[in-house]
């Protein structure tokens, strides 16, 4: 498989030369430390700001990374994606919202993907996170175990609420839904909320998955814990695995507090943890389903072999390979042109509304050198492949 990652002719086929060219162009800039630091800062700052050149600037940038400002402007990335083998699922990605009426909105957005996904195989799951069917203090104060007042009580009660009309609606429409994990300081509150919402909806199959980070350090234990309240309960596990995407704020929330980090010490470790899970759910898949959310090679490497050694199919539907969209197309393309099942995240809203999720890719990418590097060769090799074929015509 690792010879097949360097394939690039059908890792890149989706893309015409002039996205390579502009994809060049991004994963330079975001493989400078400097350039994209000083980028992320700016867009957190002045993101929101509707300027139209800014506005521009923006669409040019972050182009391969959301596929437009409505559903509608989703539908040519979906196929595009379908055609080589790739689904797809649509997130509404409007984030730090606060208000009721903005949380009903995007609970009637979730719905409405999910029907939307009901019509067409290429998009078999849904997702939604915790903070846009919610607010985080109320997931906090759950999860420090304080009590809320009348008011708080009532507003959890809505927040079920969301989270159950949804399940239900992916339920009879035979989409599973996926429910993102965030702050390390809510996450126990989510794991009960979901785990109650698996207890009704994943008896015969998983409809609703929870989220696992594994740059937690408790990341392992509380997926054998949530394992065994499936088994014991006789309800399906699903889970996605991911490493996590909030570290620095994740640092800086436990310095302030004098804590100690809730993260591994080191990249190292979070690798050793994420590679642990994937192990435990590929040896468990009679009663768990999994979605691998990684850009890593190495992780997809050793996911591949472990279903090898397990006799598990290619396409076996409790397993699925998912990544970011505009980010590892070509582990993307190549594990679905080998036969594996691969979901693409693909978010869309309004520009100024995207300005948290595409920071926080900026800033993924920026601090992961070595993946970015990956990408940017990869990229620059296809350039070159393309090139030389065109001057030997
Ligand atoms: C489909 C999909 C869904 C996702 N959903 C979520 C989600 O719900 N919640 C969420 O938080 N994230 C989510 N992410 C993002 C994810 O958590 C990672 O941030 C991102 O995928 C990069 O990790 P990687 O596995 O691709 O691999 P790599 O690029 O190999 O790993 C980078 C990651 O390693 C960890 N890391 C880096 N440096 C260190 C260090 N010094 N010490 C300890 N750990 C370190 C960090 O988690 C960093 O993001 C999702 C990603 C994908 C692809």
């Amino acid at each position: 498989m690792r010879d097949n990652f360097n394939n690039h002719s059908s890792a890149f086929a989706h893309r015409s030369t002039k996205e390579l060219k502009q994809l060049v162009r991004l994963f330079w800039l975001l493989s400078n430390p400097r350039i994209s630091k000083i980028g992320v800062q700016l867009l957190k700052h002045f993101g929101h700001i509707q300027l139209p050149g800014l506005q521009h600037l923006q669409r040019w940038l972050f182009h391969p990374f959301y596929a437009g400002t409505s559903l509608q402007a989703c539908e040519s990335t979906v196929v595009s994606l379908s055609n080589s083998g790739v689904h797809s699922y649509l997130n509404y990605a409007v984030e730090d919202i606060s208000t009721d009426s903005e949380f009903d909105t995007n609970c009637e957005m979730v719905q409405k993907l999910i029907v939307h996904a009901s019509k067409t195989n290429d998009i078999p799951f849904s997702v939604c996170k915790p903070t846009s069917f919610g607010h985080k203090h109320l997931f906090q104060k759950i999860n420090a175990k304080q009590s809320l007042n009348l008011e708080e009580q009532i507003a959890w009660k809505k927040v079920i609420n969301r989270f159950r009309s949804c399940c239900q609606i992916a339920q009879e429409h035979g989409v599973a839904l996926l429910v993102d994990a965030e702050e390390y300081s809510m996450q126990i509150a989510t794991d009960q909320l979901v785990l109650d919402l698996m207890r009704e909806f994943n008896l015969n199959k998983a409809v609703v998955y929870n989220t696992v980070q594994l740059y937690l350090v408790d990341g392992n234990h509380r997926l054998k814990q949530m394992h065994m309240q499936a088994i014991q309960q006789s309800f399906y596990l699903g889970v996605k695995l991911v490493r996590g995407a909030y570290m620095e704020k994740e640092c800086k929330i436990a310095h302030k507090h004098g804590l100690s980090s809730p993260i591994c010490t080191s990249k190292s470790e979070t690798d050793m943890s994420f590679n642990a899970a994937v192990d435990y759910c590929i040896k468990h898949l009679t009663n768990i389903a999994v979605v691998l959310g990684s850009h890593n090679e190495e992780s997809m490497i050793q996911a591949i072999n472990l279903m090898d050694q397990y006799e598990i199919k290619r396409n076996d539907d409790r397993i699925w390979f998912s990544q970011l969209l505009g980010m590892s197309d070509y582990i993307s393309f190549i594990l679905a042109n080998e036969g594996y099942n691969v979901v693409k995240f693909v978010p869309f809203g309004p520009m100024d509304k995207l300005i948290p999720y595409l920071a926080r890719r900026a800033e993924e990418n920026s601090a992961i050198a070595g993946q970015t590097t990956r990408e940017l060769v990869q990229l620059q090799n296809e350039l070159k492949r393309r090139t030389r074929l065109a001057n030997e015509r």
